[in-house]
């Protein structure tokens, strides 16, 4: 697990005086591709841990394996550089040993959708306390241009070089039929300003929040999203004024569909219909209920109240008995 040094915290810390800037949370120096996507994500969550005054020392970023989970390095925060397809269950490892810690979950499509996919299903069920952001640039970018179950039809590749054989996975319609969802949302890299705003809303919200985001790999995929967003019938924003705020600066980039983020059956809808190819994929919050109750909340409530003496010998204990 990657660590701070003790010399980053000062006797006199105050995050309520500090004044919190991106050069808090900035890392080692990225090693992404030239315009690679995952630069925009990286500064988006940067601004909106500045933004909340987050300190640095009350976050962990936890990822799985590919281009983007190299995000712990790049963050001066708390890190771990998981194993393929299981950032999920360490993100929620970590949620219930210390429910005041933030943690933000780091995937690529090929991590979570594939892999990943039993623990992904599972985790929206547990609705752990996560911040979840999914790069998905529909290929396995560390690998060199493999097929994910993200990559559309008649895209040749390392792995199927005249096109996958089977269509696509629909993230969306996927998640939205798991039992426990409570946050869905969808945003791009090319649209940094949406990015963060979604990040934010995600960032507030008690429970997992999924968020999907587009990113263009312009080594492997740099056709994938109409070019990366410059089809403008391919997506359209949400509007609604409990979800994501749309610029109306935006408006040439993608058209605009109002939806109830509150309503499940009409988030499952416009799910269902979202394939960028017929259908234009939504931007924005498609689903919030913020009244499920998030997995610590639910575990930690039935804890009896107990002083670390008191859980050092439960602990003991149970460790014993499992030694007689
Ligand atoms: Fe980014 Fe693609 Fe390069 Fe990976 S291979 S760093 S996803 S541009």
């Amino acid at each position: 697990m990657k660590g701070l040094h003790i010399d980053q915290f000062t006797p006199d810390y105050c995050p309520e005086d500090k004044n919190f800037t991106l050069a808090d949370y900035e890392g080692e120096q990225p090693r992404w591709c030239k315009g690679c996507g995952d630069f925009a994500i990286l500064t988006a969550l940067e601004k909106v841990l500045a933004t909340n005054k987050t300190p640095a020392n009350e976050l962990v970023c936890v990822s799985g394996i590919g281009c983007s989970s190299r995000f712990p390095y790049y963050l001066k925060t708390f890190g771990f550089h998981g194993v393929h397809g299981r950032a999920l269950p360490i993100s929620t490892g970590v949620n219930l040993a210390n429910p005041k810690l933030k943690v933000v979950t780091i995937m690529g499509d090929g991590d979570c959708f594939s892999i990943g996919l039993g623990h992904w299903i599972h985790a929206l069920r547990y609705n752990p306390n996560l911040l979840v952001l999914v790069f998905d640039n529909e290929i396995y970018g560390l690998t060199k241009k493999q097929t994910s179950p993200t990559t559309p039809l008649g895209t040749s590749t390392r792995t199927t070089p005249d096109g996958p054989y089977l269509p696509p996975l629909n993230p969306l319609k996927l998640i939205m039929g798991a039992t426990g969802v409570s946050f869905v949302a969808q945003a791009a890299t090319w649209m940094p300003a949406h990015l963060t705003a979604s990040i934010q809303k995600g960032f507030e919200h008690q429970g997992l929040s999924f968020i999907r985001v587009l990113q263009r790999c312009p080594m492997f995929s740099p056709q994938a999203f109409g070019d990366g967003g410059k089809q403008r019938e391919l997506f359209q924003f949400i509007t609604d004024p409990e979800g994501i705020r749309v610029d109306p600066s935006l408006a040439q980039v993608a058209g605009q569909i109002t939806h109830d983020p509150r309503d499940l059956r009409a988030a499952q809808e416009l799910a269902n219909s979202s394939d960028h190819s017929e259908n234009p994929s939504p931007l924005g919050l498609l689903f919030q209920d913020p009244s499920l109750a998030s997995y610590d909340q639910i575990r930690l409530g039935h804890l009896p109240s107990l002083s670390p003496k008191e859980k050092g010998a439960l602990l003991m204990k149970k460790l014993k008995s499992y030694g007689s």
